[in-house]
């Protein structure tokens, strides 16, 4: 087949779903798979069998952790879904996800609308600026009011974008029968358990008033983006149905507007127009007209047309270890077309590697095929070193994506097998675990001997451990969680250090003036030379600048990793003929370490960001907990009958809690909780 300068297939969606926990994406996304045919019975998730929840602890737990990637296809159009996890210890797992993806579909729970981390994910998509559309689910709850969820999400994100409905309910709680479509005027009914089995219905009278009015509003909207509508609307002229959608396409493609649709996934209410709104409104491929990269080579940005005659360019954005071993790599790819058996460029990291197999996903069954355009999600065999995050691309044009960011680990525990003969299969397996994760670590503590693990949340190192027993057949006793501590310094201080000793009859000399300066939280560490002599250059000051960060990696006080300092090289001095780089190195070490000590040094402690919901009734008992673990309360809002109170807690204090607060609430009080920043311990 000849190629001409073919871009991105316009009839291919990455796309995910995100919510707040329990809202009901597992159970949309079921009932999606159902719809395109990829599953013949739906699993609900409290049976434990809900495809994509295939990990046996996901299913136990009721909660999505890994993303599985899964294919389907509704109007020819290949739909790559992506399922995002819902818990905050798995933040990692919803930005690497949101990084490949074209567009979301946010499911609100009906009753509570925007929900804690309705707000945590919306924000992670306003990051990687990902168009999305809402879904509000659970309309046959009792309490369930479409109404005050899109007010909700009026209250919350209305400044930023335009919410705007597409829908209205035909009836709520009990009375939940369907949708009226507010661009066709039309109703859609469901009797039964069957998703795709609807009836077209007229507008039923009572809501006849209401619908004209949602429908004004509607293009009232469009009429600030689209001039035409404008005239047509002012006119009183008849606007075609295609053209409504064309604008909210591209409304909702540029970010200005999200589309909000409702129903009942769990009774089966207004699936089919869920797809019809990933096809219509929700960007493809195509939709990205370039991509914007590193050059290895120099510091001018690679922009690259994106159509499947363009070099390569692939983002590792996921790796699984599968049962037997073999490494399983997720890439998106954004421009040219990835072979099995090609060699591809690793340009983050240099080196090449060759595709084995390619797959189209579809939970954890695979398809195989030969060949994959621009465009797509697919998981691939054959990359041995690549990680996540990596670019992969031709090796004649190169260019780097920006990375994934991974997050520093705020929690460790040890752990040990029931058995010593499996010790080195643990640390083995542990490895490989940490290869598929960044966000999770292991190494050997050089006191204890113990083998550690360390990661986001006490959620996740539980995963670790359930995944060594189901999956690779490991025995083990884990220790107590415990916070991974650091330190800093709240002064300045200079120091210097001379090292001069006779090696084999040689002998070696180095002086070195190190001056350490605190920083504002969550800097880092920084490093400046500020001697001038000729000789510090090239090796020399490659050496004083390791000996000075080695420092960092060791604090002074207890050896945790040291934060938020500067270290400078004030000066130095050399002796011709004797002086050598690594008795700089160690002298810097010794001058930055007593500069340290000089500085007073503090512990610090991972603080958390934590947001607890309770009925108006329960406000005291959420208030008194967060003072009895020496929070900070930042802001109290209102969401109905619910209060949200805003707080900072110290990790350390925040173990148990989710037992702690279901008691004091009568089982009414949950929380979410992400990492906010490193503090000086009180
Ligand atoms: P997730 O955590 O967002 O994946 O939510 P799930 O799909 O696991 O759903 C959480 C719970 O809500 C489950 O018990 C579902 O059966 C239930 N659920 C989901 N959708 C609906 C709905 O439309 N109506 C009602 N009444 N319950 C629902
Ligand atoms: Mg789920």
């Amino acid at each position: 087949m000849a190629e001409g300068n073919k871009g991105p297939s316009t009839t291919v969606r990455n796309i995910g779903i995100m919510a707040h926990i329990d809202a009901g994406k597992t159970t949309l996304t079921e009932r999606l798979l159902f719809m395109t045919g990829r599953i013949h019975r739906m699993g609900e998730v409290h049976e434990g069998q809900a495809t994509m929840d295939w990990m046996p602890q996901e299913q136990e737990r009721g909660i999505t952790i890994t993303s599985a990637v899964t294919t389907l296809v509704w109007r020819k159009t290949d739909i790559h879904l992506i399922d995002t996890p819902g818990h905050v210890d798995f933040t990692i797992e919803v930005e690497r996800s949101l990084r490949v993806l074209d567009g979301v579909i946010a499911v609100l729970d009906g009753v509570a609308g925007v929900e804690p981390q309705t707000e945590t994910v919306w924000r992670q998509a306003d990051k990687f600026d990902v168009p999305r559309f809402v879904f509000v689910n659970k309309l046959d709850r009792p309490g369930a009011s479409f109404e005050r969820s899109v007010q909700s999400l009026q209250d919350h994100f209305g400044g930023e974008r335009i919410i705007l409905p597409v829908q209205i309910p035909i009836g709520e709680e009990g009375e939940h029968q369907g949708v009226v479509d507010l661009i066709t005027r039309k109703g859609l009914v469901w009797d039964g358990e069957d998703p795709a089995e609807t009836t077209e219905v007229d507008v039923p009278a009572e809501l006849v008033k209401d619908v004209e009015a949602r429908r004004a509003e509607l293009l009232e909207s469009l009429a600030d983006l689209d001039d035409d509508i404008a005239e047509a609307y002012l006119d009183g002229a008849p606007i075609s149905e295609e053209k409504i959608r064309t604008v909210i396409r591209a409304g909702t493609v540029s970010g200005r507007l999200v589309p909000v649709l409702c129903g009942s996934a769990l009774k089966n209410r207004g699936i089919p127009p869920v797809l019809e709104g990933i096809v219509d409104y929700l960007p493809s491929p195509a939709d990205l007209s370039t991509l914007t990269g590193e050059d290895p080579e120099g510091d001018e940005p690679v922009v690259r047309q994106l159509n499947i005659n363009a070099p390569l360019a692939a983002l590792a954005f996921k790796v699984m270890i599968m049962e037997d071993g073999r490494r399983m790599s997720f890439l998106r790819v954004y421009s040219g077309r990835l072979r099995v058996g090609a060699a591809v460029w690793n340009a983050t990291r240099e080196f090449e590697e060759k595709i084995s197999r390619i797959f189209v996903m579809h939970a954890n069954q695979r398809k195989r095929v030969s060949a994959i355009d621009c465009g797509n999600i697919v998981g691939v065999l054959g990359l041995k070193k690549s990680m996540t995050g990596d670019t992969l691309t031709d090796k004649d044009a190169p260019m780097v994506l920006e990375s994934i960011a991974g997050q520093k680990p705020v929690i460790y525990q040890a752990v040990e097998p029931m058995t010593s003969a499996e010790k080195e299969k643990l640390d083995q397996t542990l490895d490989k675990l940490a290869e598929e994760d960044p966000t999770f670590h292991t190494y050997e503590d050089k006191g204890t001997g113990e083998r550690v693990i360390s990661g986001m949340g006490e959620l996740h190192l539980e995963v670790v451990a359930d995944r060594l027993h189901r999956q690779f057949g490991l025995e083990t006793r884990v220790g107590k969680p415990q916070v991974v501590f650091r330190e800093t310094i709240s002064a300045a201080a200079t120091e210097v250090a001379e090292f001069d000793r006779v090696f084999e009859e040689k002998r070696m000399y180095g002086k070195v003036s190190v001056r350490v300066e605190p920083l504002e939280r969550g800097t880092g560490v920084q490093f400046e030379n500020r001697c001038d002599k000729e000789f510090l250059e090239g090796e020399f000051l490659a050496a004083a600048r390791e000996g000075a960060m080695a420092t960092a990696s060791s604090g002074p006080l207890e050896g945790h990793q040291l934060d938020d300092a500067r270290f400078i090289i004030m000066d130095a001095e050399m002796i011709e003929g004797v002086s050598a780089p690594i008795a700089f190195r160690i002298a810097a070490s010794e001058a930055a370490t007593q500069a340290c000590l000089a500085a007073s040094p503090v512990k610090m402690e991972p603080i958390m960001e934590v947001e607890i919901t309770v009925p108006e009734e329960h406000l005291g008992a959420a208030m008194s907990s967060i003072n009895e673990r020496k929070g900070k309360v930042e802001s109290m809002s209102e969401q109905g009958h619910y209060r949200l109170v805003h707080a900072r807690v110290p990790l350390q204090a925040m173990f148990g809690y989710s037992k702690d607060i279901r008691t004091r609430t009568q089982g009414k009080g949950t929380f979410s909780m992400t990492f906010s920043h490193y503090d000086v311990m009180l």
